[in-house]
């Protein structure tokens, strides 16, 4: 059998994407369960998570099923898709992390839940938006695993759409719920990079 360096790469991003909803689902199913108290959905948002879906699962995927676009492939070396594996599984674990800190205070969009709690533990003890960082390395692991311009630009451009859009907005609301708390959470901790930004 002789299988291609790119052929394990989109592999690889299969399992990756199939482990991502793994994570998630249990979350989406209690989520529906827990009262929201006040929500600041709005079609901006609404944008923001369709860019990222778009760029990180849909074109991905799309790629992966047809080819499509194949005028932007180039050469897959084995570096790159070891690199982008190791950088998709420091994502997923950080997803994992994130899920199991926030617990029944998650939302896909800006909303307080009922009895909402701030968490400031675990993932959330060195950056505000831990999830956020976790979606930036898997852009950056499916640029490495999937050798197409882009398609490695999508998934970059889809997590920016979506944290460009939303973090501001994020972090009034969290502001006006928690006060001097968040004011405070704010002062100690950066946004996605730890010590950086
Ligand atoms: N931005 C965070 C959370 C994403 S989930 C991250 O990237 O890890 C989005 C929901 O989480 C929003 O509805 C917001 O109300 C809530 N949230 C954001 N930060 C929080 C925190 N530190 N504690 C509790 N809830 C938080």
């Amino acid at each position: 059998m002789n299988i291609s360096v790119a052929s394990i790469g989109e592999i690889l991003w299969v399992i990756g994407i199939v482990a991502w909803y793994v994570v998630r689902y249990p979350f989406e199913r209690r989520a529906r369960r827990v009262r929201v108290m006040s929500s600041r959905r709005s079609p901006t948002d609404t944008v923001g998570l369709a860019a990222a879906l778009l760029g990180l699962a849909i074109v991905p995927g799309l790629y992966v099923a047809t080819g499509i676009p194949r005028f932007a492939d180039y050469p897959a070396l084995p570096w790159m898709v070891g690199l982008g594996a190791l950088i998709f599984a420091m994502a997923l674990w950080t997803f994992r992390r994130t899920h199991k800190a926030l617990g029944r205070n998650w939302s896909i969009s800006l909303e307080i839940r009922e009895k909402h709690q701030l968490i400031s533990n675990g993932p959330y003890a060195l950056v505000r938006h831990p999830m956020y960082t976790s979606f930036l390395l898997m852009g950056i692991g499916q640029m490495f695993l999937l050798s197409n311009w882009v398609v490695g630009l999508a998934g970059i451009l889809g997590f920016a759409l979506l944290f460009f859009l939303r973090v501001g907005k994020e972090e009034r609301l969290m502001l006006e719920f928690f006060g001097p708390e968040y004011r405070a959470y704010m002062d100690r901790t950066k946004r996605i990079i730890p010590y950086l930004y």
